[in-house]
């Protein structure tokens, strides 16, 4: 067996044995700094290697069709983590976001699989967003916006993610069926030191805003950034600095348990942006 045949079967295993992760990074509401939901991110516990991250399981997933077993799962899971915080903590996580491939979305059954879980998990599903890249869109338009709008009618949300990076058309933006746009951090590191990106970025987000579509930025590392965001209009942020991934037992005890005896979760956000 080759090299990419043994990690394909570790990565079967892994699945199989229990040892798949999903972390959670917070996604904050620019205006008043609320908690607006979790990104669920693939994570795989090795035995001896430790925690290992999603580009060293994805790439040979998507190539074998593994990711269509590992997305149901992260999905299920996504949607069991939910359920329980509802039930402990009531509506203190508006929703949870989960990404998904551009292989899963074109394979056929993607709209029956998403319905079964959210069924089988008891799932609103106005409680969850799919995240997808502008490359589903690249290689049959038709066919990937057909799909995206079975998801929708379903009342599932979709959140264009990585915007920017690939081949980023206007027409995707106005044609397909999203609620928000998810600006790449590329984009949000060059912030700072150059020009051109503040004028792209906040063409962007007009332009998103026109459209009627909300703007997250991802990558926000530091409050300069964060107040740069803010004030470029931006709807919501996540970023190390706001908070990083987190396993769930830790969104439980660092995030929510704090919340059910404060209220609301917020996190504290440069003093701009809340009016003060
Ligand atoms: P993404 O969806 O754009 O997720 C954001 C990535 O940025 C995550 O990397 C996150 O850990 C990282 N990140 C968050 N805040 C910061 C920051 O302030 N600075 C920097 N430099 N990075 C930050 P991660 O977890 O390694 O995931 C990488 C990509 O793998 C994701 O990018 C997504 O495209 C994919 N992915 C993750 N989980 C899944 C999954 O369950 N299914 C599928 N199909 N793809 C997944
Ligand atoms: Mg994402
Ligand atoms: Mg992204």
């Amino acid at each position: 067996m080759n090299r990419r045949g043994r990690r394909a079967q570790e990565i079967r295993d892994a699945l199989d044995g229990g040892e798949l992760r999903v972390a959670y990074q917070p996604v904050v509401e620019l205006h008043g700094g609320q908690l607006t939901g979790l990104e669920a991110l693939l994570r795989w516990q090795h035995p001896d290697r430790g925690l290992m991250m999603p580009n060293e399981i994805l790439p040979v997933a998507e190539s074998t069709g593994l990711i269509l077993g590992i997305g149901e799962w992260v999905l299920t899971q996504a949607c069991r983590d939910l359920q329980q915080w509802r039930q402990l903590y009531g509506s203190a996580i508006p929703h949870v976001t989960v990404n998904v491939s551009p292989f899963r979305v074109m394979a056929s059954g993607f709209q029956t699989t998403v319905e079964r879980v959210l069924q089988m998990t008891r799932t609103d599903p106005a409680d969850i967003f799919l995240e997808v890249t502008e490359s589903t869109l690249l290689e049959d338009g038709p066919r990937a916006n057909s799909v995206l709008q079975q998801i929708k009618d379903l009342g599932v949300g979709l959140i264009l993610d990585d915007f920017g990076t690939g081949y980023s058309s206007l027409n995707y933006l106005r044609r397909f069926p999203f609620d928000l746009l998810k600006i790449d951090r590329a984009f949000t590191k060059s912030l700072e030191s150059d020009e051109s990106t503040r004028k792209i970025v906040a063409g962007t987000i007009d332009l998103a805003h026109v459209l009627e579509l909300e703007v997250v930025v991802e990558g926000v590392e530091t409050a300069r950034q964060l107040t740069q965001v803010i004030d470029l209009g931006t709807d919501r942020a996540q970023g190390y600095y706001l908070c990083p991934p987190l396993p769930a037992d830790q969104i439980k005890q660092r995030i929510l348990e704090t919340a059910a005896e404060t209220g609301p979760i917020r996190f504290p956000l440069p003093e701009r942006a809340t009016g003060n």
